[in-house]
């Protein structure tokens, strides 16, 4: 039986890999991949203590990092945890693979995944001017006119990490108001960089090698246009990837776990969340590895109280 099982390989997944392996538990980390949601950014500023690295970059110093501990930790890589089934002591986590592991705790850090939109050109132009996270990108787009999709909290607060920067702000929202704070939205309202445009249903975005613009449906009118832009922002959501503990642990209403934000133990006892998957306000990947440290320093505690 493991003492750990930490599921996940991104910022959070291999600070809490780290630190337990050098606790010297028996530890086992399962990931699906290495280096986690920033792997797609074009350059990470804000990792600290590194200036600017690449998100491709920045997944690789992760898993050499964490394969430095490689006698302290099994590593099972490209495997996906599909289950987490409670026993009378422990835990046994499932894999697509097969595999079925015991352990006496488990710290969740599986992350999540942007809620796209669905509409030719997203794909492609990933990273090429559609962007996921204002806070990680607005300054790559000086000078430019952008877009913001997605009229909730995460829309206007990529308004407001844009506006040092961007020449133009359009926000665009599918229903016919905006739905985030009602203060910020005053102030956005009277920022005269950004245009609101309510009813508006983004269909395509297209562009040869970065984005040229977007072609959009008026809901109200249904006029159909386009509109050049410099960047285009898609800020509909995250789904966490907690698929396979939602039957066990509480989640709150998106889905994240919900912990306890001094220890980030779950509801049940014996598993911890972190990062994305959990119901941590900002999600960065310094906070992740974070809240994952935090979280093994506990496990550790209740590990030897055991
Ligand atoms: C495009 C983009 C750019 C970003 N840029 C920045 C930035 O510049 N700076 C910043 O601070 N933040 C940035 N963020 C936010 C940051 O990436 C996240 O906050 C951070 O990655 C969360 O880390 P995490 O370890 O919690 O989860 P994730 O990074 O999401 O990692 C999840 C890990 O779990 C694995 N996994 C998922 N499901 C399973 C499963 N069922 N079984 C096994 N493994 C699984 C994945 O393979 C991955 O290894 C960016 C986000 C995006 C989308």
């Amino acid at each position: 039986m493991y003492d750990l099982i930490i599921i996940g390989a991104g910022p959070g997944g291999v600070a809490a890999g780290i630190y337990a392996a050098r606790k010297k538990i028996k530890v086992a980390l399962i990931a699906e991949s290495f280096g986690g949601q920033s792997l797609v950014s074009a350059d990470v500023q804000n990792w600290i203590g590194t200036k600017s690295v690449s998100g491709y970059d920045f997944g690789k110093m992760l898993e050499e990092h964490l394969k430095a501990y490689k006698d302290d930790i099994e590593i099972i890589e490209g495997e996906r945890v599909n289950g987490v089934e409670k026993l009378d002591s422990g835990f046994k986590v499932k894999t697509n693979a097969g595999k079925a592991l015991e352990t006496k705790a488990v710290l969740v850090l599986s992350g999540s995944r942007r809620r796209k939109l669905g509409v030719p050109g997203e794909k492609e132009l990933d990273g090429r001017g559609l962007a996921y996270c204002s806070i990680c990108d607005a300054p790559l787009f000086g000078g430019k006119d952008v877009a913001v999709i997605g009229g909730g909290n995460a829309g206007l607060e990529a308004v407001l990490d844009l506006d040092p920067y961007a020449k133009k702000i359009y926000l665009l929202e599918y229903s016919d108001s905006l739905k985030g704070d009602p203060v910020t939205q005053e102030k956005i309202k009277k920022n005269s960089k950004v245009e609101v445009w309510t009813n508006i249903k983004t269909t395509e975005i297209f562009g040869d090698k970065f984005v040229e613009g977007i072609k959009y449906e008026d809901l109200k009118t249904g006029d159909k246009k386009e509109l050049k832009l410099g960047g285009v922002f898609v800020e509909i959501g995250a789904i966490p990837n907690t698929e396979f503990v939602k039957d066990l642990v509480a989640t709150n209403k998106y889905g994240e776990i919900v912990v306890d934000h001094k220890t980030q133990r779950a509801s049940v006892e014996g598993i911890w969340a972190a990062g994305d998957a959990s119901d941590v306000l900002y999600k960065q990947n310094n906070i992740s590895a974070g809240d994952a440290i935090k979280a093994v320093l506990n496990i550790y505690d209740y590990l030897s109280k055991l």
